[in-house]
């Protein structure tokens, strides 16, 4: 289970995050929207420590993001994709996705490298095991991106806008093998601005405005004209993104 309690999060005089408190249980398929600039971004790093928290707590499995000792643990349980593909240039497919679990969990070469092929496999990239991202166009480094990410074997899978940069064509690609985790039952928190793929695949919506939870619904719920809807804020933005 994933706790936020009272979140704030200030970047000198900008506060971002106005008290965020949340709960993800395991299972959950959890679509986070919200206008640019909102604090999405700022809410998924401090979920995995790559910010620190001004105040309020996270914990993770019972794990407190903010306890160092505790950090790696939390790590270790969501692995992030963001929306800009950070694969290392100079290290292979293969050795893209094999690197974290050899070198943080410890797991052998052999047998990282026997699962990074049958993820590769998942998102219909085994033959591009040994090439490098350059040589992949932008979905396809995406899907790697992916891979990398549960080759972690993490409890929970973060997404910040995955799609952002890539165009409908590759967005369709990895959707497809979005849909697929979903549909196997990892538990997912997902910032997007692929509203239809949001409502198809979570099971809840939270919507953020100016660094507050403005919704916070089931998805069924989240669309209806008494539900989400019923918000101004919230009707205004899903207009704009031609709901
Ligand atoms: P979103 O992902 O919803 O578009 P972000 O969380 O990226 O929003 O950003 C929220 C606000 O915080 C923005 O005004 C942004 O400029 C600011 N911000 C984000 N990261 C930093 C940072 N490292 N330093 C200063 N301001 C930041
Ligand atoms: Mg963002």
């Amino acid at each position: 289970m994933i706790e936020i309690k009272n979140l704030h999060k200030s970047f000198g005089d900008l506060e971002v995050l106005k008290g965020i408190d949340l709960t993800i249980t395991p299972g959950e398929i959890v679509s986070i929207l919200g206008g640019s600039g909102s604090g999405k971004s700022t809410m998924m790093r401090c979920i995995n420590g790559l910010e620190g928290l001004s105040s309020g707590s996270i914990s993770v499995d019972g794990f407190d993001v903010s306890n160092k000792k505790e950090l790696q643990a939390v790590r270790k349980k969501c692995s992030m994709v963001f929306q800009q593909f950070d694969l290392y240039p100079h290290l292979s497919v293969l050795d893209n996705i094999t690197l974290a679990p050899i070198n943080v969990l410890g797991e052998n070469k052999v047998d990282a490298k026997e699962r990074a092929r049958a993820l590769l496999m998942s998102v219909e990239l085994d033959d591009k095991a040994n090439v490098y991202p350059a040589q992949l166009s932008g979905g396809q480094k995406q899907r790697v991106g992916i891979c990398r990410a549960l080759a972690m074997y993490p409890d929970y899978l973060l997404l910040d806008e995955v799609t952002s940069s890539l165009d409908p064509e590759m967005t369709a690609e990895v959707l497809v093998i979005l849909k697929k985790l979903a549909a196997e039952g990892i538990t997912m928190i997902s910032v997007t601005h692929e509203i239809e793929f949001a409502r198809e695949i979570s099971n809840r919506i939270i919507f953020l405005d100016e660094g507050v939870i403005l919704s916070d619904l089931p998805t069924e719920q989240f669309f209806s004209k008494d539900g989400g809807k019923a918000e101004p804020r919230i009707a205004k933005f899903l207009s704009k993104m031609g709901e």
